[in-house]
């Protein structure tokens, strides 16, 4: 079948707009061009999208489908029995679907239930954006997110845990490299695993063909991950310059999930949310802020991801992230190619996904109106109107008439 998308905004991912249309042919782009699109036969269905925009499908590369953006998603997760957080990471990625993400990495899940919504998805049960899985998230002993993640101790214990993620089905080896703000008696400046021990399991995940991240908060554990090999620092919350030059240096991504801290601190203790949760929040949020602008003016890799799946950061508000981006000085354009282009070189998907190019598969967005003029029409559900992977549209709404 083939739909021929006319008379729209095409942003095409490559950090191009213009006024055109986009060819779709069963999975995959046809054609994309500006201007009138060539005369095509009656069997070609036409979509006229004046007033609307057309882009690649949007990629969140930090997700926790298990949990809920809930107070205390731990609680919730050591709640749940296995059953039920399958149904949960379900019904969490059908929401990130109708938010205009099309391809998703989930950083850190429990129990087999990222695999087992990956199988469930392949035999049509429930629709899923494109899933990248870590499988457990890989502490130390005592580690942040030891409770539901894999701990591991030197590097033999690394490259262990790493080959036992990466045959459960993992595309991605997630490490964690300092403390967290969600884990009791570990503090975000405090470095985790040694440099040797992370760089095993780097080498193990590259060697299967996989990536591997780290969460990182605390000034060294930025620089240990980077010096470690890892493809992506997530969070980065308290990164100074020459953290800066290293990613730089090793062509490393940020991940910054700003929504991630930004979300603690707006809601705080009277939300329900642990006193010494708030407290970190509250330390890390200017540095942040600071650090991700630094990073951003010395040219690093940026790459949208939100941690969806903490305190109030929750499935279907993804793209809160990329006004975020904007506020802390990105163009547009900018946020909208992290969130497309350079999310999908980082996840190694970037000749399937990414980008409106004839050839690649047909995962879009239609959006009514122009994010490049107000970004914040990606916050308003009722404005994605056709979101689309591998050509299948998953979601359809209807214009509201303004
Ligand atoms: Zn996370």
């Amino acid at each position: 079948m083939t739909t021929a998308y006319v008379n729209g905004q095409v942003i095409d991912g490559r950090g191009r707009a213009f006024q055109g249309y986009v060819i779709v042919d069963g999975d995959r782009i046809a054609e994309v061009g500006p201007g009138s699109a060539p005369a095509l036969g009656e069997a070609v269905t036409r979509r006229d999208l004046s007033g609307k925009s057309i882009l690649p499908g949007l990629i969140d590369c930090h997700v926790h489908l298990r949990n809920d953006g809930v107070a205390d998603p731990r609680a919730q997760a050591a709640a749940d029995t296995d059953a039920v957080a399958v149904l949960r990471s379900a019904r969490n990625a059908r929401r990130t679907l109708e938010a205009g993400i099309t391809t998703i990495r989930d950083c850190g899940s429990r129990g087999g239930i990222d695999f087992a919504l990956r199988t469930a998805a392949q035999q049509g049960l429930c629709p899923t954006p494109r899933l990248v899985l870590s499988g457990l998230m890989i502490c130390m002993t005592g580690g942040h997110g030891w409770p539901l993640g894999c701990e591991a101790d030197g590097p033999d214990g690394l490259r262990r845990a790493a080959r036992a993620q990466i045959k459960a089905g993992a595309d991605n080896v997630k490490l964690i490299a300092s403390g967290g703000i969600l884990t009791p008696g570990t503090e975000i400046g405090a470095p985790q695993f040694t440099i040797e021990e992370m760089r095993a399991a780097v080498d193990e995940a590259h060697a299967a063909g996989k990536t591997s991240c780290a969460h990182a908060h605390g000034t060294t554990a930025i620089k240990n991950a980077v010096k470690a090999g890892v493809d992506s620092v997530e969070h980065g919350y308290l990164i100074d310059d020459e953290g800066i030059e290293l990613m730089l240096e090793r062509g490393t991504y940020l991940v910054a999930t700003s929504a991630a801290v930004r979300n603690v601190v707006k809601h705080g203790i009277a939300a329900g949310i642990r006193p010494d949760v708030v407290r970190k929040a509250e330390s890390a949020i200017e540095r942040h802020i600071d650090g991700f602008k630094r990073a951003y003016k010395a040219g690093v890799k940026l790459a949208m991801g939100t941690d969806t799946g903490v305190p109030f950061t929750d499935h279907g508000n993804n793209l809160d992230e990329v006004v975020y981006l904007v506020e802390m000085g990105l163009s547009p354009m900018e946020a909208l190619s992290a969130t497309t282009i350079a999310a999908a070189k980082l996840l190694h998907m970037d000749d399937r996904v990414g980008s409106l190019e004839a050839g690649k598969l047909a995962d879009f967005v239609v959006i009514d109106g122009d994010p490049l003029a107000d970004v914040r029409v990606l916050q308003d559900k009722r404005r994605i109107l056709t979101v689309a992977v591998g050509g299948k549209t998953m979601v359809e709404r209807e214009a509201v008439t303004r």
